[in-house]
């Protein structure tokens, strides 16, 4: 089992898309890197792998307060599927990434309606978005369901890959590259520390001279042991996946009003999913739902009867991280700590948010303006915090 150092210049706490992306970033720029991470219950190892551009029309829905912010985002998102397909070569591994485009179904006149002012208002910010009728529609997808699809909006830039190759692929880099990962480590305590942090690990303390929490649903918590507001919160997700099937599916399929996202991988596997729930157990641990599995398939084979026939081979349930819908990055609280949790669809912000993560640790100008991302906004109560 790898030993803890006893001292590190930066300890990055979590080892999802954030961390590990942060990870090699830092080290290849020679910074001395630990990572730490409890190894449960992270949304990259659950995700779905879809490469989410547009607004999903579950988060409007659910979380409509939060739309302006995410609207305000919307070009984080564009650049972060393009960083994905860059992440891919330069790394030189095969993620079975696809930009394929993005379908949003309408069933009928007003799902249509609502898609259409969504386009408008995203075309305005700059994404590549186009309505497509009936007629259209049923050439790009004619696995759909002649009778239930009314139109769609398509987004050239959205696409789809296999998190477990990514995820692989983003651990061995950042090795490579220099960073120290050490798994089942949880770290229980954090404090400050002189100058820097005390970080109490379930294998013994660590002082790093900074910190930076990019702990998924597990941040608000370290955070708050330091006396800084973040208020993330686990939401359990259902997932499904099918038996291979000849290729069918080429785009990320997602509709206007109900949950589900359904792409065919690579190995010709369909994943359905889209955020119907799980239940969180003891210890947080996430469990699937029968009413989940029933409720996602039933749509998902309504909606597209060209791949009904397709057996499911495999559940799960996984812990996503909601917050206020926009990511959380930068500078936060003591001298020395910094938050990296990215907004809705985080698999898809993961090596965006790292790389900007980067950027405010090592004092460089950012690619973005990162104000909105600010941690500091939940100690000035600018937005609410959730009860
Ligand atoms: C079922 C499901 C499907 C999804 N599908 C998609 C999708 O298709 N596209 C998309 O863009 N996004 C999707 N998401 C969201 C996405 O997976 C997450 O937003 C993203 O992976 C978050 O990455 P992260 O690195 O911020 O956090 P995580 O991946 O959650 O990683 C956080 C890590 O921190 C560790 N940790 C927490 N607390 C501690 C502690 N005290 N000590 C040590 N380690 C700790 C955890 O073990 C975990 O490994 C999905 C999420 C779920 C659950």
């Amino acid at each position: 089992m790898t030993s803890l150092p006893a001292r590190i210049d930066i300890a990055i706490i979590g080892g999802g898309v954030v961390g590990l992306s942060l990870a090699r970033i830092l080290a290849r720029a020679g910074e001395d890197v630990l990572l730490l991470d409890e190894g449960r219950h992270a949304g990259t190892t659950a995700n779905a792998g879809s490469l989410h551009v547009q607004m999903q029309s579950r988060f409007i829905r659910l979380y409509p307060e939060q739309v302006p912010a995410l609207e305000r985002a919307l070009p984080l998102y564009v650049a972060a599927a393009r960083l994905w397909a860059e992440l891919e070569a330069e790394l030189g591994a095969d993620f079975e990434l696809k930009r394929s485009g993005g379908l949003m179904i309408a069933e009928n006149r007003a799902q249509y309606d609502f898609l259409a002012r969504k386009c408008d208002r995203e075309r305005a910010l700059g994404l590549d978005v186009e309505m497509v009728g009936r007629a259209d529609l049923l050439r790009l997808a004619p696995y759909l369901d002649p009778d239930a699809v009314y139109g769609a909006e398509l987004c050239a830039d959205e696409g789809k890959l296999n998190p477990l190759l990514a995820n692989a692929a983003l651990t061995r880099a950042a090795r490579d590259a220099g960073a120290r990962i050490v798994g089942e480590t949880r770290v229980e305590h954090l404090a400050q520390d002189g100058r820097g942090f005390r970080v109490e690990t379930s294998r013994g303390p660590v002082r790093a001279a900074r910190v930076v929490l990019a702990a998924g649903a597990g941040t608000g918590a370290l955070a708050a042991q330091l006396g800084v507001p973040i208020p993330t919160a686990a939401e359990p997700l259902h997932m499904n996946v099918t038996e291979p099937i000849a290729p069918v599916v080429r785009h990320l399929v997602q509709h206007a009003e109900r949950m589900i996202t359904l792409k065919q991988l690579a190995s010709g596997h369909v994943v359905v999913g889209g955020g119907w729930p799980a239940r969180l157990a003891g210890e947080g641990t996430p469990l699937v739902e029968r009413a989940s599995i029933l409720g996602n398939l039933a749509l998902a084979a309504r909606l597209a009867p060209g791949i009904a026939q397709a057996r499911v081979i495999r559940t799960w349930a996984g812990v996503n991280t909601t917050c206020d819908g926009a990511s959380i990055i930068g500078a936060a609280g003591p001298s020395g700590l910094f938050v990296a949790v990215p907004g809705d669809a985080g698999y898809t912000l993961g090596p965006l948010v790292a790389r900007l993560a980067a950027q405010a640790i090592r004092g460089e100008r950012p690619d973005f303006d990162l104000a909105p991302y600010d941690p500091g906004r939940f100690a000035r109560r600018e937005v609410a915090i959730p009860a």
